[in-house]
């Protein structure tokens, strides 16, 4: 019988879950689905207790549930109860399990491991992006290299970690190797320009790479440190990872990556133009 994976959220139709699963599923010859299912806040108990009922093959998650998840879950990984968020459930023998694969799959899109990364935004996140350069960076053991050092820069300080006001950015880049904007602002044109114009990029050494997590379409900050010569990274690759760690959670396989980044970006290909 076909097993069924979801992605719930509330709104669900922007997901690009299916797209990337469903190509991914095909590639391994595996008789699974994905589909998307718009749950409300107030029936997410349900729905989780109707998949542990099939079971499902596994559930992403998304906005707005990926905190209430740990209360639901039976059991909840290290990474997800360090970060307070859940973004993926496995169902195992009768128990739901919730993980975090945003954390590791933002380390994962990286390709390298920073020693000094500055983040902006203090959101759910900028805790798994922080949480996945330390955690991936002592993880990789990279010698006697110390772990990444991690500076969150916010509008509002955080109380999750000893964060920064903006105006200390200029001296926090001057030192960076990594920028990472995890804000929410690249979502509407007009913070999106007001948050590039906010930045000092010129303080930040040529050498460095700066990163976003919006996936949907190049932010105004990656199109000015692309011109000025830094490498850059969309959130494309985070997707793409959390997505391919959730698929090895559920099925123990190796997700094809290169096929649920195909996958992505022609399901992004209209918003993206
Ligand atoms: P949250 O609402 O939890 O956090 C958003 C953060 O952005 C807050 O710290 C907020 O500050 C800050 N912010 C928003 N607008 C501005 C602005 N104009 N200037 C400065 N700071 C600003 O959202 P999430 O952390 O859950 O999500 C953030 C983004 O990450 C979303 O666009 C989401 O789509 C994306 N995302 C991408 C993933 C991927 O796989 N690529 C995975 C998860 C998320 P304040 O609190 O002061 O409002």
């Amino acid at each position: 019988m076909t097993k069924q994976a979801f992605v719930l959220g509330w709104p669900i139709e922007h997901s690009r879950s299916p797209a990337m699963l469903n190509a991914a599923f095909r590639a391994l010859g595996l008789d699974a689905t994905m589909s998307s299912r718009a749950v409300p806040p107030e029936r997410l108990a349900d729905a989780i207790a109707e998949l542990r009922a099939l079971p499902a093959l596994g559930a992403s998650v998304t906005i707005p549930h990926k905190e209430a998840l740990l209360a639901l879950a039976d059991e909840v990984s290290p990474e997800a109860r360090a970060i307070g968020a859940a973004n993926c459930l496995e169902f195992r023998d009768g128990n739901v399990i919730a993980h975090n694969t945003d954390a590791p799959g933002f380390a994962d899109s990286l390709g390298f491991m920073p020693r000094n990364a500055v983040i902006l935004g203090a959101g759910g996140a900028a805790r798994a992006v922080a949480h996945g350069l330390v955690t991936g960076s002592i993880n990789a053991g990279a010698g006697s290299r110390a772990a990444t050092r991690v500076a969150v820069v916010a509008r509002r300080l955080a109380s999750w970690i000893a964060s920064h006001a903006w105006s200390d950015l200029p001296a926090l880049l001057g030192d960076a190797d990594l920028l990472v904007d995890c804000t929410s602002a690249g979502l509407d044109p007009r913070t999106d320009e007001e948050l590039a114009d906010s930045v000092p990029l010129g303080t930040l050494p040529r050498t460095a790479t700066v990163a976003t997590v919006i996936y949907h379409r190049p932010t105004k900050l990656l199109e000015r440190a692309a011109a000025l010569g830094y490498s850059t990274v969309d959130g494309r690759g985070m997707l793409v990872h959390q997505g391919a760690r959730a698929l090895t959670i559920w099925t123990g396989l190796p997700a094809p990556i290169e096929v649920m980044s195909r996958a992505l970006d022609d399901s992004l290909a209209p918003s993206r133009k």
